[in-house]
């Protein structure tokens, strides 16, 4: 079976095509023999992030907005996981206009050619940001979408077209909406990445407004395990939530950075908080639990400590790299 996966040159693509075609591969991948990703090399877009000598992985450096090359790329497909996207919020308020581009046109570009080619499936990688805030409680599927920043509301649109071509056309289109990630080779603008590259060399750290915003948090490994049940075992025009079950303020999660990294609060400083800045998300994920048997297998301490670990002893990876678009 031939999957084409789009934005795997970035963080949470390349992982999923790395546990795609690892030895010890995932257990959902026995069925996918050769990988094809189409990515743009946006800022966020690393080749060294995908082992390009595997023989049964083809990279194409290309658009998602551009008809003639996703047309090319889907004519080989038999299945699409779609994770192409302008994905940092903070860009978004500075500047909407690429995150409406590739979010939505890019990801109707490649429904478009998905139908003319009759790929089996094509799973749409979303966000838990498309539900907004929630004080108390947990989101299901159900519930209306209410995104606030444009990054939201782009992925929120792009949702809606996605689940329009299964209604208006029949195409086998699911949806998963998943909290926010860590893991290695992050970009160095989410806060994760930021403050540890930043700690490590003793600088400081900008944390927004009084810190007490809520986030949920998943290792990168078992969102692609999420991502990958969906796609083995979920159903066409179903949307499925992924959660981790780590819910953490921002002071929270700085205090384990600082002491993950050696550092003080003196490295800390308060700025301004984040226009629009949602208070708390948070999905409920029974459904892919009991429907996929989707279970977070990472520990998050444990997992934490290794993020931080691997920042570093990977240096090269990230020294050359633009940093703080945060601040
Ligand atoms: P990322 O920014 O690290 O990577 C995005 C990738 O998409 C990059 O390789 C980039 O080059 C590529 N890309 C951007 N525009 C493109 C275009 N027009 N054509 C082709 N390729 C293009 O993002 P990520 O954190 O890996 O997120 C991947 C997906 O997962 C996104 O759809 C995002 O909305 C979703 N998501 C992310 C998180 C998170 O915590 N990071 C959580 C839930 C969902």
């Amino acid at each position: 079976m031939h999957l084409l996966v789009t934005g795997a040159a970035g963080f949470i693509g390349s992982q999923y095509a790395r546990m795609l075609l690892a030895p010890g591969r995932m257990e959902t991948a026995a069925d996918v023999s050769h990988v094809t990703v189409l990515d743009k090399l946006t800022y966020a877009g690393r080749l060294d992030n995908l082992d390009v000598a595997d023989p049964r992985l083809t990279f194409v450096q290309g658009d998602i907005c551009d008809p003639e090359v996703v047309d090319r790329v889907m004519a080989q497909a038999d299945q699409v996981v779609h994770f192409a996207a302008e994905s940092h919020v903070d860009r978004s308020i500075t500047g909407a206009d690429d995150f409406v581009r590739t979010n939505v046109s890019g990801t109707q570009t490649l429904l478009d050619a998905a139908l003319r080619h009759a790929v089996d499936r094509f799973v749409h990688v979303s966000t838990d940001e498309v539900y907004g805030s929630i004080e108390t409680g947990s989101f299901t599927e159900t519930d209306a979408l209410g995104p606030n920043s444009p990054y939201a509301a782009s992925k929120a649109s792009s949702d809606l077209i996605a689940l329009s071509y299964h209604r208006t056309h029949g195409l086998d289109v699911r949806v998963t909406r998943c909290c926010n990630n860590y893991g290695p080779r992050q970009f160095p603008e989410k806060v994760i990445p930021l403050f540890v590259t930043r700690l490590l060399d003793g600088g400081q750290v900008p944390l927004y407004g009084d810190g007490e915003n809520v986030r949920d948090w998943l290792h990168v490994e078992d969102h692609c395990r999420g991502v990958d049940l969906t796609r083995i075992g979920g159903a066409a025009g179903e949307i499925y939530n992924i959660s981790g079950g780590t819910e953490l303020t921002n002071l929270q999660l700085t205090e384990l950075l600082l002491k993950a990294c050696g550092s003080s609060w003196d490295q800390v400083r308060h700025v301004e908080d984040r226009k629009g800045h949602d208070r708390r998300y948070s999905v409920d994920d029974s459904k892919a639990r009991t429907e996929l048997g989707y279970r977070p297998r990472r520990d998050f301490e444990a997992g934490l400590a290794e993020t931080v670990g691997w920042y570093r002893d990977n240096r090269a990876w990230w020294e050359q790299l633009g940093r703080g678009a945060t601040t």
